[in-house]
């Protein structure tokens, strides 16, 4: 490797304040933790991470020309990160990953619900025409579906940063379950929609073909067990869906709606920046690039392009 080419790198960055760009191989340091998950999980679709040293704002410059600010409010209400997330939203929750599903959520603990449209939509597509181009089959359960002489289910899935492909991962381990779990899985109630949130004019991550509900027969929605209670005073949680089925999801980079205080156990959704701590599968996610820890934090080392 050339020589000179790190010290041309250093000053080019210093010059531009930039804090991670595809194409150079020494990337001065992320802010925090949570911004190292976030454009770990999604990198493909980040060109460059740049920081204004005046204003202190952070910009992430997405491949589809969309640049998005890593956060505008700190002090949001819980409602207002909700109606609107900042990229420092989305990960502002940490997701409890394989963590005993016993436990009832505390008040308005929802690691999740809080999503960027922008920033999905920069990844999976901003359009229905621009997601459905996006949209592939995934084989449901193929080999249970055969033993029990049922019809085949093949799911609609977005295969971009590798969502389709850990949905089959899912449905493949789902498979090899014995019988006693399989009537939770048997009859999913959809995955690919173009549809808002129930009671709200955000697009549900099912627009984006990202999410899949397991079942309507064993699932608990808060809105529908508390019809007289929309304005959140109480929830009181309940679920059916056993743990050895989440813990299937969640190591494949699935979050899971029955985590949240405002629970939706039949739904589970690919959000791999939840998974930062427990590398997902090389196989099923995206390319890894070389990442370091540095004294002030995370650091960005993509290898060069070919
Ligand atoms: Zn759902």
């Amino acid at each position: 490797m050339n020589k000179t080419l790190p010290i041309l790198c250093a000053i080019f960055l210093l010059h531009n304040n930039m804090l991670y760009c595809k194409k150079q191989k020494k990337i001065v340091s992320l802010d925090t933790d949570k911004m190292h998950c976030l454009a770990k999980a999604y990198r493909s679709y980040i060109s460059k991470i740049t920081k204004n040293h005046t204003t202190g704002k952070i910009y992430f410059y997405m491949t589809n020309g969309q640049v998005i600010p890593w956060q505008d409010n700190p002090n949001k209400t819980f409602q207002e990160k909700l109606v609107s997330s900042s990229l420092a939203d989305i990960v502002s929750e940490d997701y409890p990953v394989n963590k005993d599903i016993l436990n009832a959520p505390h008040l308005n603990y929802d690691p999740g619900r809080f999503r960027n449209s922008a920033f999905f939509q920069s990844i999976y597509g901003s359009t229905l025409s621009a997601v459905k181009k996006n949209l592939v089959e995934v084989p449901w359960l193929p080999g249970t579906m055969k033993q029990l002489s049922k019809k085949p289910i093949h799911l609609l899935f977005n295969k971009e940063n590798g969502a389709a492909a850990a949905l089959e991962k899912v449905s493949q381990t789902l498979d090899r379950l014995p019988s006693s779990f399989k009537k939770y899985v048997l009859s999913p109630a959809g995955t690919f929609a173009w549809r808002n949130i129930a009671g709200t004019n955000r697009y549900s991550p099912h627009s984006y073909g990202i999410a899949i509900d397991i079942s309507t027969t064993y699932s608990n929605y808060w809105r529908w067990d508390h019809q007289d209670n929309l304005d959140n005073k109480y929830v009181k949680y309940q679920n059916k869906i056993p743990e050895k089925i989440v813990s299937i999801f969640e190591n494949n980079g699935f979050i899971w709606g029955g985590r949240w205080y405002h629970y939706d156990t039949m739904h589970f959704e690919y959000r791999p920046e939840f998974f930062c701590k427990k590398p997902i599968k090389a196989s099923v996610a995206a390319p890894v690039t070389d990442l370091v820890k540095t004294k002030s934090g995370s650091a960005f080392c993509p290898k060069p392009a070919n």
